[in-house]
């Protein structure tokens, strides 16, 4: 019922919003038990334009000291420094996630909700050119002299956060709830333990928050997040209403038979055979074992490995693989499938198999509900915002806690005007247009102010 007030052009919009609200006021005990509408405050407005230099020069800043997953002090310190500054609770000290900040805003206020900004950069080389581009160097899985750089955005995730923060604590009485503000480290991974090589990779990022009891120790109801986009016009909102981004697992098969002489294959097991109908018989789990009406899924063997020269029968052959799925059923069911597919498989040709499976990321999956009310605040409070079933292709780690509560993962378009083409989020070219940082400020209040839920009579669209 809102509608005609959030589709307003942006001049008319205050104006618009004080017309609605006295047709709310007049239609009287009817709309008595909706909830209120999300009105934009009066100084969001002032407060957004007054900290856009700040909030440009922070990201620029932030941009210039990437550091690698559980490796972000100096970015610790720093957001930190900021929310104290601010008035804001901190908590540190997390189990596994060492470098994380929690800010708690209105401690003493019930209905809690997450906004949460991941902190860490990626171990590339920056190429933009850009005056501030980083220079930084770190370490990699032990490997010393790696650059780093902010090329996934989380720079910009961390000053729209923090300038939001800065916001909210200066209108914290109007903030109806109690505000967690997370700061995740490692999203791309812990960058001191090489997860491939250990047997059990202790958890990081957002896992090790959520097994740390964050959501509970927080009361946490709901956990938004945004992330910037490359391919979408800056300052552009788009949020799913179900899975937003894959989920992605890897694997390793080690196949066992027995080395022969190549002129006397009845002599032994051929390990080559045994591979190369294994990743054949891989690719069936998905044309055979998983509803297509649901979603979608993928297994590619990226490398396969076997042998030794023409006139040996291979003993052993080993693979390494990636699975991706958009809906959490697929993916159970390819985890399940390629064991069972890849032993047999082995046993057919009387080998064996050892099957690694390397849980990732599950599939980000927004609450249909939650996304449309969402989308509903970040119009009403200036956000050119729409429900979109855009599904880029990536995989988050924001889908542990969007499995703790019900939660909304939004993307933010961060493309100049006129760009074509432009270089994707982990490009060695990724750029940001500072002109889209505001909307992502805008965003995490009007998540942050979110009008309660509708009663059982009430409809909030
Ligand atoms: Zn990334
Ligand atoms: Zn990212």
């Amino acid at each position: 019922m809102n509608k005609p007030c959030a589709a307003a052009p942006r001049t008319s919009l205050n104006l618009a919003r004080r017309g609605c609200a006295a047709l709310v006021a007049l239609a009287g005990a009817v709309l008595m038990s909706l909830p209120a509408a999300a009105a934009e405050p009066r100084w969001l407005d002032a407060e957004v334009r007054a900290a856009d230099d700040g909030l440009v020069a922070l990201r620029h800043e932030l941009h210039q000291v990437p550091e690698l997953g559980n490796q972000e002090v100096r970015t610790q310190a720093r957001i930190i420094e900021i929310l104290k500054a601010a008035g804001i609770e901190v908590a540190t000290g997390f189990k596994d996630a060492p470098t994380a900040v929690v800010g708690v805003l209105n401690p003493q206020k019930g209905d809690a909700i997450a906004l949460r900004a991941d902190i860490d950069a990626l171990p590339i080389k920056e190429n933009t050119g850009l005056p501030y581009a980083s220079k930084a160097r770190g370490t990699h899985w032990g490997r010393q002299g790696v650059d780093v750089s902010h090329m996934c955005g989380h720079d910009a995730h961390m000053a729209m956060l923090l300038t939001a923060a800065q916001i909210m604590a200066r209108h914290r009485d109007e903030i109806p709830r109690r505000v967690v503000f997370v700061f995740q480290p490692a999203e791309e991974g812990d960058s001191i333990e090489n997860p491939f090589l250990v047997k059990n990779p202790r958890p990081s990022g957002a896992r090790a928050l959520v097994l740390d009891g964050l959501t509970k120790k927080y009361g946490i109801e709901h956990y938004f997040g945004i992330h910037v986009m490359a391919r979408l016009k800056a300052g552009e909102m788009l949020v799913a209403e179900g899975p937003a981004l894959n989920s992605a697992d890897a694997f390793e098969i080690r196949i066992k038979g027995e080395q022969a002489h190549g002129a006397m294959p009845w002599t032994g097991v051929d390990a080559t055979l045994a591979a190369a109908q294994t990743v054949v018989s891989l690719q069936q789990i998905v044309s055979r074992n998983i509803n297509l009406a649901e979603g979608m899924g993928v297994i590619t063997v990226g490398k396969l490995s076997a042998g030794e020269t023409g006139n040996v029968m291979a003993g052993s052959a080993s693979m390494v693989g990636t699975i991706r799925a958009n809906h959490p059923d697929i993916r159970a069911r390819l985890l399940a499938r390629i064991p069972e597919v890849a032993q047999n498989t082995a046993r057919a040709h009387g080998a064996s198999a050892e099957v690694k499976l390397i849980e990732i990321y599950p599939v980000t999956v927004n609450d249909a509900a939650l996304a449309r009310r969402t989308v509903s605040a970040l119009k009403d409070f200036g956000v050119n915002a729409s429900i979109s079933s855009w599904n880029p292709g990536a995989s988050e780690d924001f889908s542990f806690f969007a499995r703790e509560a019900p939660s909304v993962f939004m993307f933010l378009g961060v493309d100049a005007p006129g760009a074509v083409n432009a270089p994707n989020n982990h490009s060695d070219q990724f750029r940001i247009d500072d002109s889209a940082l505001a909307a992502g400020v805008r965003a995490h209040i009007a998540a942050a102010m979110l009008p309660e839920q509708p009663g059982q009579d009430g409809k909030n669209q």
